[in-house]
C-alpha cells in the first residue's frame, strides 16, 4: 500500500515539474530557428564560403600557397606591353590575366589561411551556407571572368612577345660576344718582355 501511494506521489510530481516547466517556457520570448523559412544569422568572422574579388587579384599566387590542402588553382598569363590592366581598388598594380581561377569547395577545408597573405584582400569568406549539391564537381567555383576565346587570345599574344623578347636577348648577347671579340682582335700585343742577362752562368764561368 505505501509503495503505492509513493509511486502515485512521485508521478504526480513529475507530472507537475514537467508542466512547470513548460508554463515557464511558454511566457517567455521562442528561440527555435525555423530554419529554412528563416535564416540564420552567422555570427561575424564565421567561415562558411569564400569568395574572390577578381577585380582586385593581380595573380600573386599567395592564396594558393598558403593553402594547405590545394585546393585554389590558379593560372597567369604575362599581359603584353601593349595593354594596360589598371590597377587593383588598393591600388596594385595589375600585370597577369587571370587564365583561371578555381576554388574547389569541395576539398576545402575552411581554415581561412588563404585569405591572410592576399596583398588586396580580395579573397575572403562570405557568410553562405546554402550551396550543398548532388555533383562534387559543382563545388569547384571558377572566378576567372574570362571567355575560352579571350583566354586563348591573351596566351596567344604572350607567346608571341616572349618569343620575340627570346630573340631580341638572343641578337643581343651575339652582337655583345663580336664585339668583344673585335676588341680583343683590335688590341695591340704585349711587346716581348728583354731577355734579363743570365747571372747564373756568368758566375760559373767567373
Ligand atoms: S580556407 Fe583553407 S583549405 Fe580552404 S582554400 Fe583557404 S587555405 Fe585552402
Ligand atoms: S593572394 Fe589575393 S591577389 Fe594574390 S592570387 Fe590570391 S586572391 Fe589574387
Amino acid at each position: 500500500m505505501t509503495t503505492v501511494i509513493r509511486e502515485g506521489w512521485t508521478t504526480f510530481k513529475s507530472i507537475f515539474t514537467g508542466m512547470g516547466v513548460t508554463i515557464r517556457h511558454f511566457f517567455k520570448p521562442a528561440v527555435t530557428e525555423l530554419y529554412p523559412e528563416e535564416k540564420v544569422e552567422l555570427p561575424k568572422g564565421a567561415r562558411a564560403k569564400l569568395y574572390v574579388n577578381i577585380d582586385d587579384c593581380i595573380g600573386c599566387n599567395l592564396c594558393a600557397r598558403a593553402c594547405p590542402v590545394n585546393c585554389i588553382d590558379i593560372e597567369t598569363v604575362m599581359a603584353t606591353s601593349d595593354v594596360d590592366l589598371g590597377k587593383t581598388s588598393t591600388g596594385n598594380p595589375k600585370r597577369f590575366w587571370l587564365t583561371q581561377f578555381d576554388i574547389d569547395m569541395a576539398k576545402c577545408m575552411y581554415c581561412d589561411l588563404c585569405t591572410f597573405p592576399c596583398p588586396t584582400d580580395c579573397i575572403y569568406m562570405v557568410p553562405e551556407y546554402e550551396y550543398s549539391e548532388f555533383d562534387r564537381t559543382n563545388l569547384v567555383y571558377h572566378f576567372s571572368d574570362l571567355t575560352p576565346e579571350k583566354v586563348d587570345e591573351v596566351k596567344e599574344k604572350a607567346e608571341k612577345e616572349a618569343e620575340e623578347k627570346k630573340k631580341e636577348r638572343e641578337r643581343k648577347m651575339k652582337e655583345k660576344k663580336a664585339k668583344a671579340k673585335d676588341k680583343a682582335k683590335s688590341k695591340p700585343k704585349p711587346k716581348p718582355k728583354p731577355k734579363q742577362p743570365d747571372n747564373k752562368k756568368d758566375d760559373e764561368e767567373s
